[in-house]
């Protein structure tokens, strides 16, 4: 078996198509969407990351503001900002692009951000309404990206069994909850569960978020599984992911080429929140 190749560059061009509409829908309203970006320093693939959301903002009407502050940006000065921004009427999402320089308190400057503003979903109430099942808040747009990805090609999801390997705050236990909301069967693996190929073999919906170049295996994969591939590491100046691509696509059933795959959903997706908080509004 050759797996269907899961096109997440094409799914997410879709939904930027849909969201142009409701932009201009919106913005016909009076309920222009704003996205504020908060970039401290100089680390160049922050500077890459905002870049393209500040462009993918633009292309559908998303009115964006980048604020680039130098390295030696003070506590007060970043939080004095972030209360600005809450306060500002025109601006419905708010997102401090990380890491921050080491003086700075990353969770301190996150829970500053307006929860309703919040749409990168990393604020302890979104974190909080995610575990409690509230479908209200915002979820971190990586896991809300694989969650759509998985949901437009076809794959059922309710009762199905989903490993995640990976637990961090920002992809694997969001997706795990995600998964679980879908009413899925949900386990987690991480860096000490003590066999992770086993684990892995009995998933119909394997979603790898480790950060380690081509773990998966083929021998890890259960034939016909939906194989998704958050991982992005550079080997030999080129991407790959967390999945041995030439090896498990031979036995899954689809998945996720890096890049292509993931990655441009999770802009898609925080566009998508950015949208909602306008029409929330
Ligand atoms: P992280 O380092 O915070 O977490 C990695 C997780 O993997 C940890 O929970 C750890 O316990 C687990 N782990 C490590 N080694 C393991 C092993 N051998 N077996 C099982 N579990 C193991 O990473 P993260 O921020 O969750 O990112 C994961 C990957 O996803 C990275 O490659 C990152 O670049 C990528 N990523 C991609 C996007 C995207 O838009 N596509 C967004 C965020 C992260």
């Amino acid at each position: 078996m050759t797996a269907r190749i899961i096109d997440g560059k094409g799914i997410a061009a879709e939904i930027r198509k849909e969201l142009a509409q409701k932009v201009a829908d919106l913005t016909v309203q009076g309920k222009l969407p704003g996205l504020d970006v908060v970039l401290v320093g100089d680390n160049p693939a922050s500077a890459v990351y905002v870049r393209n959301k500040e462009k993918a903002c633009r292309e559908i009407g998303i009115n964006s503001t980048i604020h680039r502050l130098s390295e030696a940006t003070t506590r007060e000065e970043l939080l004095g900002l972030i209360d600005r921004l809450n306060r500002d009427t025109t601006v419905h999402g708010i997102l401090v692009q990380l890491p921050l320089p080491s003086h700075l308190d990353e969770d301190e400057v996150i829970n500053a951000i307006d929860p309703e503003k919040d749409v990168d979903g990393f604020h302890p109430i979104n974190a909080g309404k995610l575990q409690v099942g509230d479908a209200d808040g915002f979820v971190p747009c990586t896991p809300a990206g694989v969650l759509e990805l998985v949901k437009r090609q076809g794959a059922a999801i309710q009762g199905q069994q989903v490993v995640v390997v990976g637990r961090s705050n920002i992809v694997g236990k969001p997706a795990a909850l995600l998964f679980l909301r879908e009413n899925a069967t949900v386990t987690i693996c991480h860096s000490r569960t003590k066999d992770v190929a086993a684990e892995c073999r009995r998933a119909d919906i394997l979603i790898a978020a480790v950060g380690r170049p081509q773990l998966i295996k083929k021998d890890w994969v259960k034939p016909g599984a939906v194989v998704i591939d958050v991982g992005i590491n550079r080997v030999d100046g080129k991407l790959v992911g967390d999945v041995d691509y030439e090896e498990v696509r031979q036995v899954a059933g689809a998945i996720t080429p890096v890049p292509g795959g993931v990655g441009p959903m999770t802009i898609a997706m925080l566009l998508k929140a950015t949208v909602e908080a306008a029409a929330r509004e």
